[in-house]
């Protein structure tokens, strides 16, 4: 069985890709040009905002989303210790402080009810992860940073057109981050990211601090990085945007298959809320023993993951903030979370073998 899916994709648009990388390569352009201009216009029309601006991963999107809005040293930012490194990279990089807020135990999500009890007079940004490809319940923490003078930055890393209440993440908080790393719902061939936004000024900051802090050539206003979305990738992405929705469509199917197959197996199946429209980048189930579980389906290869095994606060590099700190949700997800394989190539035949290995035995 392919679990990762991507050869099988790639066989879909090999003619498509290959002409575009074919154009790039004869045009003789790789950096700052028009391909990437006309994805950074896709890609604001798609979410729905009035600027995108293409980087070199999610993970320098969310270092430049939080260093646009100027929080930096004594500054603190709201954000879940249950997700990937990064989206918490991206605070401390910064010079602020992280502060962890448990999520809600059925979505994975930061968990409104517990974020104002957690504000200070230091904290600046709330910054939720539509983990999973779930959008975090967005209404109340909306609410929560107008009424408390808040930035909100979206993690939308794992969320590429997934919508809340119809709108689509990334066009909801102050300012969104999106990764193309190869196994995201929109993959680069190689690594990617995008910041979107609608504030005027944001958006040209990001800009000039992706292309070492210059609004031009040889003036330097401040201190910035090179991180910008080639040229070739800009046009790969552009091909792959086109066929985002029906590929979120096939993982929803796989999600559909996946829950009809494991109903009464005794795992947990993801909640998708009547406010969320779930695009399934990771199908995670929770099961008391999963190890257990994860070992047999090995056996019958079928590769499985854990999405996170540790949390962040009791990762060694954290160990300052928090290995004492008790989140009590994240830290039972971390313990009961399997990632089955999940992709727009899966079939029905793959999926019902995967929840036959799970439920005989
Ligand atoms: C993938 C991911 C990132 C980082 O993106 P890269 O492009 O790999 O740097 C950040 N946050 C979340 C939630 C992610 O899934």
């Amino acid at each position: 069985m392919d679990c990762v899916g991507l050869k099988s994709q790639y066989d879909e648009i090999a003619g498509e890709i290959k002409a575009a990388l074919d154009r790039v390569l004869t045009s003789g352009w790789f950096i700052l040009g028009q391909e990437l201009a006309s994805f950074e216009e896709e890609f604001a029309e798609y979410i729905g905002t009035q600027y995108a601006i293409g980087l070199n991963s999610g993970s320098d999107a969310l270092l430049l989303a939080v260093k646009a809005l100027g929080i930096g040293p004594g500054d603190e930012v709201l954000t879940v210790a249950h997700t990937y490194i990064s989206s918490v990279d991206s605070i401390v990089r910064n010079g602020a402080t992280p502060v962890f807020v448990d999520i809600d135990p059925e979505t994975f999500c930061i968990d409104p009810a517990q974020i104002e009890d957690k504000i200070t007079e230091k904290t600046k940004a709330i910054l939720p992860v539509h983990l999973y490809g779930q959008p975090a319940d967005m209404t109340p923490i909306m609410n929560i940073a107008k009424r408390h003078n808040l930035f909100v930055i979206e993690d939308a890393c794992q969320a590429h057109g997934a919508k809340y209440k119809g709108e689509k993440v990334g066009g909801i908080g102050d300012i969104a981050c999106f990764s193309f790393y190869p196994v995201k719902n929109l993959g680069a061939y190689g690594d990617g990211g995008m910041v979107v936004t609608n504030d005027d000024e944001l958006a040209e900051k990001v800009k000039m601090l992706r292309n070492y802090g210059q609004p031009e050539k040889h003036r330097h206003v401040f201190v910035g990085v090179n991180s910008r979305l080639d040229e070739m990738q800009s046009a790969i992405l552009s091909i792959k945007l086109k066929y985002l929705d029906p590929w979120n469509q096939s993982r929803h199917q796989v999600a559909d298959w996946y829950n009809e197959y494991l109903n009464g197996s005794g795992l947990v199946t993801p909640v998708e809320k009547d406010y969320a429209e779930h695009v399934y980048h990771l199908y995670v189930v929770r099961c008391k023993n999963r190890d257990t579980v994860q070992q047999k389906l090995t056996k019958c290869g079928i590769h499985t993951q854990i999405h996170y095994p540790v949390p962040v606060h009791k990762q060694p590099a954290y160990q300052n903030l928090g290995f004492d700190l008790s989140l009590p949700a994240t830290e039972q997800a971390c313990r009961e979370i399997l990632s089955l394989p999940i992709h727009p190539c899966l079939t029905h035949d793959d999926v019902r073998a995967v929840a036959d290995a799970i439920v005989t035995t």
